[in-house]
């Protein structure tokens, strides 16, 4: 009895198709697998007895040296199928499905589908930019068919499990969803004037009583609220302000008061990740400084960062990150609206699609941003398919009462269905 997976493919794009069959059975299916090279044109995967033929859509069309990151390669009309409640994308392929004896065949080319997810070579071919120089989400392909919400790479992943069943694999596959909150130091503390600005007609005593609630030092009530929930929170401090989107007429100094803050997160057993700042997100040199720089206060290395204002231009800040010794980066989400930038609220390794190698940095996609939460609740997924759920709460979140409710709702929703007791009093 093989307890590996046999892959036969045609000789080209190996190592795309091998970084993919990576994150599916020994990243995420928990099997290891054999590529065979053969001439024909779809996947064959061997399993036991099990034969299933995989449509190969994109990689087949192109020969080895081809440029296939390009805009006329991405699907301009979407299908979907309906799994498990939800309306799948077939962002490659079609939606056949053959059964015969001991074959089965899928016309859904799950691999080139999850690659487009993963590496997102999507956003370097469109390239439509936002005012700050990031990918203007409204031109992805989940925003145009309406699928941010669904990891969909979960669901292909869930698809291909299904067919494949065996208890070697479903012992490692049905692992729990995490709930990681996230913590982003724009504003490290603030003054009275922040908050009630000369004119403020409100009395002295309740001046003060707002101060206290308003006050965006919640270090303590953050660090609790990580501790409730069981799993380490990484709080993201910038030490390096120089543009005025990193508010460097407020904050000009990397001072001493932050420090405190970064020692007290530090000593409650969280992590203190690095926020790059916002000229970082091309500049490998400032990448590099900043890093240093938080690695001489906090005595360790540092190994998680996210982009201020998530700039990221795919693939080259993370090739920069990467080769700064950036091992989890946390920028990769949508600025504006809840879901899944790349298919999957699980963590994976990022694959320079230029360069053609897999980086170690790996990407920590987040779900949810405390600055969606206008007034109302957006929709949120309900994890019919687990995946990681990380949110990111700014040490600021109070300044707005309406939103501090809104926020403990996100925190409910997640927690319901993550099965665990509520701990909302943060
Ligand atoms: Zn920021």
């Amino acid at each position: 009895m093989k307890n590996y997976v046999v892959i036969q493919t045609a000789d080209k794009f190996l190592s795309e198709k091998k970084y993919i069959f990576d994150f599916i059975f020994k990243e995420n299916l928990g099997i290891e697998y054999n590529i065979e090279l053969n001439e024909e044109k779809n996947y064959t995967l061997i399993f036991e007895d099990k034969k299933i033929i995989i449509n190969d859509a994109f990689f087949s069309k192109f020969n080895d040296c081809d440029i296939y990151y390009q805009i006329d390669n991405i699907p301009q009309n979407i299908c979907f199928f309906k799994y498990k409640g939800k309306k799948i994308p077939i962002i490659y392929g079609n939606d056949n499905l053959d059964f015969g004896d001991k074959e089965i065949f899928i016309g859904l080319d799950i691999i080139s589908s999850i690659f487009f997810m993963l590496t997102r070579w999507e956003e370097f071919a469109v390239n439509k930019k936002d005012i700050h120089a990031r990918f203007d989400e409204n031109y992805s392909l989940s925003k145009k068919y309406e699928f941010c919400n669904i990891p969909v790479v979960d669901f292909y992943l869930d698809i291909l499990f299904f067919y494949l069943k065996f208890p070697v694999i479903e012992k490692k596959y049905e692992k729990k969803s995490k709930l990681i909150f996230t913590h982003d130091i724009d504003y490290p503390y603030n003054t009275i004037k922040d908050i009630f600005p000369i004119s403020s007609k409100n009395n002295r005593i309740d001046i003060i009583k707002n101060y206290i609630k308003k006050s965006y030092v919640t270090y303590e009530k953050l660090i609790k609220l990580g501790k409730k929930n069981n799993s380490n929170s990484i709080f993201f401090f910038m030490v390096n302000r120089e543009a005025e989107f990193d508010l460097n007429n407020k904050y000009p100094k990397f001072n001493n008061k932050i420090k405190k803050y970064i020692n007290k997160v530090l000593s409650s057993g969280h992590i203190v990740g690095l926020h790059t700042s916002y000229n970082t997100f091309l500049n490998i040199k400032k990448i590099k400084k900043e890093k240093f720089v938080l690695e001489k206060t906090i005595k360790r290395e540092v190994l998680h960062s996210r982009q201020h204002y998530l700039r990221i231009n795919v693939p080259f800040t993370l090739r920069m990150l990467n080769s700064a010794g950036i091992k989890y980066e946390y920028s990769m989400g949508f600025s504006k609206f809840p879901g899944f930038r790349c298919g999957t609220g699980k963590n994976f390794n990022f694959y320079d699609f230029i360069e053609r190698k897999k980086l170690k940095i790996k990407i920590f996609p987040f779900y949810f941003m405390d600055t969606y939460l206008n007034g109302k609740l957006p929709e949120l997924y309900d994890n019919t398919i687990k995946t990681d759920i990380i949110i990111i709460i700014h040490n600021n979140y109070n300044a707005k009462k309406e939103k501090v409710k809104l926020i403990k709702e996100v925190i409910r929703h997640f927690k319901k269905h993550k099965k665990r007791k509520l701990c909302l009093n943060f």
